[in-house]
C-alpha cells in the first residue's frame, strides 16, 4: 500500500520535514465532501493540488453524526460529481456509515491526494502566492480552496443566566444515543432537523422524559416532500435572486423539517409537540416565558453551527458571524482564495452532497484561468 508521501509523489515537491515549503498550483483545505468535489473539478482542470485534512479518517462530518442519524434525501440525490451515491439496501434515505463509505470510495476511485491529519493553521499573503501553514508544513499556492466545514464550530446562544446552570449542557456533535440519557430529564433546544431528529430519537426511545424547545414554531415539509425539495428551493432562490427577483421561488427553505420516519413516528405519535423557547437558566433547569420553571439533566443544544474560517485570520477578510464576502465562491478581498461548502452563501445548497458540485466545478473553472494566466 502506497505511503501518505508515495500518494504525494504526483506532486513537485518531497516532503520529508515540516520545515519543507512545498508548491502547488491549489492547495484545498478540508477533505470532507466539499474539498473532494473540488479535488474532483480541479482533476478534471488539469491542476496540481493538494487536500489537507485535519481528520485521520475519510469522511469530514459524517464520521461524528448519532447513530440513528439518516440522510433527509435518497442515495439518488446525495451524490458529489461524477459518482452516484449507490443505494444502502434496507433503507431509502442512507445513514452517516454509507456516506462516509461511499466518500471513502470517492477519493480512492479519483486518486485524490489527501493528506490525512494535517491541519492548516494559517494562511498569508506572500508575493503573487498564497502560503499555507500547517501543522506539517507550509505550501505555497496560487489558490486556496477553503473547504473546512462547520462542524468543528456548535454554536450555541447566549441565554441569561447559563453559567448557573449545573447540570450537563452538549451540542449536536456531542450526542450519539439515546443511551446516554436513560431515566433523565432532557431538553433539546433547535427547530431545524437536528434539533428534531434528536428529539424524535430520545422521545422513541422511552426511557429518557424530552422536552422538545424552539425559538418560533418548527415547520415541518409535507410527507411527501423530502430533501429534494430543499436542493430545488436553494436553487431556485439563487437563480431569483441572480435574476433581481425577490420572490424565492421554493415552498421549502433548508431550515425546514422533512419529516424522515422516525420523525413521522414521533409526530404521529403526539411526542414532537414544541415548546417555546425558555427564556433563562436556573440552577437546576430552565425558566420559561410564562415564569414557570423545569428541572432537567440536561440541555442538547441543536442550534447550528458557525464556518470554521479561524486560520484564514490572516488574510482580514472576516466580517460578520465569521463569514467572509464572496462572490461565488471567490472572496471580494482576496481573488485567490475560493471558499466552498459553508451554505447558500457560498453556493446554492453547497453546504449538501449534492449541492456542492456546481459551485466546485465553478471555482475549479475560476482558478484554472487564473493559473494559466
Ligand atoms: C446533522 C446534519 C445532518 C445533515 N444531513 C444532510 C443530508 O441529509 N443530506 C445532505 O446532503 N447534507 C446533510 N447535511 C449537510 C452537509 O452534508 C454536511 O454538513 C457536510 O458534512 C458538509 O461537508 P463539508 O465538506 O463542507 O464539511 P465537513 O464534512 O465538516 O468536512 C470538513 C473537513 O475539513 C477538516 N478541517 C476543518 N478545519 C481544517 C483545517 N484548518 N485544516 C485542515 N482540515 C480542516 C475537517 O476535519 C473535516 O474533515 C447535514 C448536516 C448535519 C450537521
Amino acid at each position: 500500500m502506497p505511503s501518505l508521501r508515495d500518494s504525494l509523489g504526483a506532486h513537485r515537491s518531497s516532503p520529508d520535514s515540516s520545515s519543507v515549503t512545498r508548491t502547488t498550483d491549489v492547495v484545498v483545505v478540508g477533505g470532507g465532501q466539499a474539498g473532494l468535489a473540488a479535488g474532483y473539478h480541479l482533476r478534471r482542470q488539469g491542476l496540481d493540488f493538494v487536500i489537507l485534512d485535519a481528520e485521520p479518517g475519510p469522511g469530514g462530518a459524517w464520521q461524528h453524526m448519532w447513530d440513528s442519524l439518516h440522510l433527509f434525501s435518497p442515495a439518488d440525490h446525495s451524490s458529489l460529481p461524477g459518482r452516484l451515491m449507490p443505494t444502502q439496501p434496507g433503507n431509502t434515505y442512507p445513514d452517516a456509515g454509507h456516506v462516509v463509505e461511499y466518500l471513502a470510495d470517492y477519493e480512492k476511485r479519483y486518486d485524490l491526494p489527501v493528506q490525512r491529519g494535517t491541519r492548516a493553521e494559517a494562511v498569508h499573503r506572500d508575493g503573487d502566492r498564497l502560503l499555507v501553514e500547517a501543522d506539517s508544513g507550509t505550501w505555497r499556492a496560487k489558490a486556496v480552496v477553503s473547504a473546512t466545514g462547520t462542524w468543528s464550530r456548535p454554536f450555541v446562544p447566549t441565554i441569561p443566566g447559563r453559567g448557573i446552570f449545573a447540570g450537563r449542557q452538549l451540542h449536536t456533535v456531542n450526542y450519539r444515543s439515546p443511551v446516554d440519557f436513560a431515566g433523565q430529564r432532557v431538553i433539546v433546544v433547535g427547530g431545524g432537523n437536528s434539533g428534531a431528529q434528536i428529539a424524535a430519537d430520545l422521545a422513541l426511545d422511552g426511557d429518557v422524559d424530552v422536552t422538545w424547545t424552539t425559538q418560533r414554531t418548527p415547520r415541518f415539509l409535507a410527507d411527501d416532500i423530502d430533501g429534494r425539495a430543499l436542493f430545488d428551493a436553494a436553487t431556485a432562490r439563487r437563480r431569483a435572486l441572480d435574476a433581481g427577483r425577490g420572490d424565492t421561488g421554493g415552498v421549502a427553505s433548508l431550515g425546514d423539517i422533512v419529516a424522515v420516519p422516525p420523525i413521522r413516528t414521533a409526530r404521529d405519535a403526539g411526542l414532537l409537540q414544541a415548546r417555546l423557547m425558555f427564556s433563562r437558566h436556573t440552577a437546576t433547569g430552565v425558566q420559561w416565558a410564562d415564569d414557570s420553571r423545569s428541572d432537567v439533566d440536561a440541555i442538547i443544544w441543536c442550534t447550528g453551527f458557525r464556518p470554521a474560517l479561524a486560520y484564514l485570520a490572516p488574510l482580514g477578510l472576516r466580517g460578520p458571524r465569521g463569514h467572509v464576502a464572496t462572490s461565488g465562491t471567490q472572496a471580494v478581498g482576496e481573488a485567490r482564495l475560493h471558499l466552498l461548502g459553508y451554505g447558500d452563501w457560498t453556493g446554492p445548497a453547497s453546504a449538501t452532497l449534492i449541492g456542492v458540485g456546481r459551485p466546485a466545478r465553478e471555482a475549479a473553472h475560476q482558478i484554472a484561468r487564473r493559473v494559466s494566466r
